[in-house]
């Protein structure tokens, strides 16, 4: 009978191992007690609409464009609308609203997860170190003007202690998200890390296992990648050329598509 007991321990503990190391792997820093179980679904795209694909190099389906925010909003009423947002909960330990940061008319989009402590203070994605990080690839690796793409989060608020957003604080957030994706018009979307990805895929993804491989958000290519976060956690030679595909992938996508990006001097 005790061994049986420990044999369950063993195993249970085996699991909780195993889930861990998934966990760290995807980057993910902390899971608040209420966050979403990993098989919990994101809320669906609103308003899609699935086509058939003609190009063999493009994600098998693409998907027509509803937009909730008509025509062609632009990145001051999406910003308006947002006003001094009281939406959620992470309105409450906020010192600023990070909104996003870049070229209006960008070709190239930076999807990320949530504002960090620098963000936080200063009102600007990716400030930090992560945003060091990112700015290195954008500017030093691509050899792209920083200024030139336009880089968001799925929050516009900082996470306490920068956990994981909630599954509600997200979809409180997404329609500006879909407001900020609807003003730039981007040729190509490159989502950082697990939960922009799964936001975007509208389901709970392993980054390890989609990364690298095109996808689609309401008509947009999209290329996930791990989170520069994650990068400065595990910086292996592998990682960072695993990144440097996607990325340089993205910037020939987005060229491929007519897309004008400056190349930095
Ligand atoms: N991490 C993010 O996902 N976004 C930021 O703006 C900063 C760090």
């Amino acid at each position: 009978m005790e061994r049986a007991v420990a044999d369950e321990l063993r195993a249970a503990l085996a699991s909780a191992r195993a889930w861990l190391r998934e966990s760290i792997e995807e980057g993910v820093e902390s899971y608040a007690r209420s966050a979403p179980r990993p098989s919990e679904p994101l809320p669906p795209a609103a308003g899609s609409v699935a086509l058939e694909s003609s190009s063999p190099s493009a994600p098998a389906q693409r998907t027509l464009e509803i937009s909730p925010w008509g025509e062609h909003p632009t990145l001051a009423d999406v910003r308006a609308a947002l006003g001094e947002c009281t939406r959620c909960r992470l309105a409450e330990g906020r010192n600023r609203i990070v909104f996003g940061d870049g070229a209006p008319d960008a070709d190239l989009l930076f999807v990320g997860e949530g504002p960090g402590e620098q963000e936080d203070r200063q009102g600007l994605p990716f400030v930090g170190r992560a945003g060091e990080l990112l700015t290195q690839m954008i500017e030093k690796g691509l050899k792209v003007p920083r200024s030139a793409v336009y880089i968001c989060n799925i929050v516009k608020c900082r996470p306490p202690n920068n956990r994981t957003p909630l599954s509600d604080e997200v979809a409180a957030c997404r329609p500006f998200l879909d407001g900020q994706i609807d003003a730039v018009r981007p040729k190509v979307i490159v989502a950082l890390g697990k939960p922009a990805t799964s936001l975007l895929l509208g389901r709970d993804v392993s980054i390890t296992r989609v990364r690298g491989i095109w996808q689609d958000y309401r008509g947009h290519p999209v290329m996930p990648t791990f989170h520069p976060a994650f990068l400065l956690r595990q910086y292996t030679a592998e990682n960072r050329r695993l990144v440097w595909e996607d990325l340089k992938s993205a910037l020939g996508r987005a060229r491929e598509l007519g897309g004008r990006i400056p190349e930095l001097g």
